[in-house]
């Protein structure tokens, strides 16, 4: 038998996460996320799964072609736009939508001789003071676009702080609005947690991420109430087990001392793999469907879970980390983190298996 860490990707639960985010879309239409590699489950292994969407939204020039490779005509938006002017033609000349944040990719854009005019999304800065320009600046910088031949539409874009939180989105949402409807464009705008939370916030465009994958953007309602599927399954086999006296103690740095005769599972993932190196002892998994926790500092190609408490597992039994009856963000939460690294931190050597 091989290694047994692996990553199951669960195909189904994709599409019903899809529908989710169709059914609260409403009349808007869905960017389906899938920068970073799909949020780090392979973006070729889950566009099959994809089907509900109404385009893609990537940040990567790769992922837009490999999509465009894919044979999928579909609206692909770059949402950070290009970065040179090479880009700028390729993407002009695969048909992209492009999002300008900056002085530079406007001058590049009205100054290029490109094959066809692509739609601009204008991202406009109302508050996460990351991406984009100050709302005095839209209306000149618009005015400029559309007459330009270069540009076949512009669309208000911008990117809610604290959607999840609880700023909400209105203090956002009004600026953007006051913009977008004395120029009559679309607007676009909506992550995972907007789009769940604040209708209002929908416009013509909703950007969905985190969602699709089956995790919860916020911290107060779960994924299963949002009616959310795991698609990522990260699990393994225990490949030791150690029966330690009181005072014995595990892993590196002898971070944790039993004080009580305890069995140990050795399990076959560590931060090699993607498992966060900083979960404390403490952080859930589990075996057979019951939950255990993790015991001392992780390895790179081990953890060590407390199975004191099931004697009827042992070596080769299996182990999830994450996923299928145990939602990344308990883990995430955990480990000081949150879903969106834990599930484009799994690593190369990881096998993924696909599940339809
Ligand atoms: C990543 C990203 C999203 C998706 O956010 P989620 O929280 O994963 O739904 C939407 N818009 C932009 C600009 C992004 O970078």
């Amino acid at each position: 038998m091989p290694r047994p860490v692996e990553a199951i990707i669960d195909l189904q639960a994709l599409r019903n996460n899809a529908a989710v985010a169709k059914r609260h879309a409403g009349d808007a239409k869905v960017f389906a996320v899938v920068k970073a590699n799909g949020y780090g489950h392979g973006l070729e292994r889950i566009l099959p799964a994809l089907g509900a969407a109404d385009g893609f939204a990537v940040v990567e020039l790769e992922l837009a072609l490999c999509i465009r490779g894919c044979e999928i005509t579909k609206p692909v938006l770059l949402l950070e736009g290009f970065f040179d002017e090479k880009e700028l033609v390729t993407a002009s000349k695969n048909g992209l939508h492009i999002a300008v944040h900056e002085a530079k990719q406007i001058e590049m854009l009205l100054a290029a001789r490109l094959p066809q005019p692509l739609s601009v999304y204008l991202k406009i800065n109302t508050g996460m003071n990351r991406l984009g320009f100050m709302p005095g600046q839209v209306a000149e910088l618009h005015g400029r676009l559309v007459s330009s031949e270069n540009v076949r539409e512009v669309v208000a874009m911008t990117h809610f702080a604290d959607a999840d939180g609880k700023r909400g989105v209105d203090w956002q949402l009004q600026p953007l609005m006051q913009l977008a409807e004395p120029l009559g464009t679309k607007v676009c705008a909506a992550n995972s947690a907007a789009l769940l939370r604040y209708p209002q916030s929908h416009g013509d465009w909703v950007r969905p991420g985190i969602m699709l994958y089956g995790a919860s953007p916020f911290d107060d309602v779960n994924a299963e109430q949002l009616g959310l599927q795991p698609v990522m399954t990260l699990r393994s086999r225990m490949i030791d087990i150690q029966d330690l006296q009181p005072g014995d103690s595990v892993g590196y740095g002898c971070t944790f001392t039993a004080d009580k005769a305890m069995r140990i599972g050795v399990v076959a993932a560590g931060y090699g793999d993607g498992y966060p190196r900083h979960a404390p002892t403490g952080t859930p998994a589990l075996v057979g469907g019951q939950r255990v926790g993790t015991i001392g500092h992780v390895s790179m190609d081990t953890l060590c879970i407390d199975i004191s408490e099931l004697p009827d597992v042992g070596v080769g039994s299996e182990v999830t980390l994450w996923g299928e009856g145990l939602p990344v963000e308990q883990v995430a939460a955990s480990s000081g983190t949150v879903s969106y690294e834990l599930l484009t931190k799994v690593t190369a050597r990881v096998p993924f298996i696909v599940r339809n």
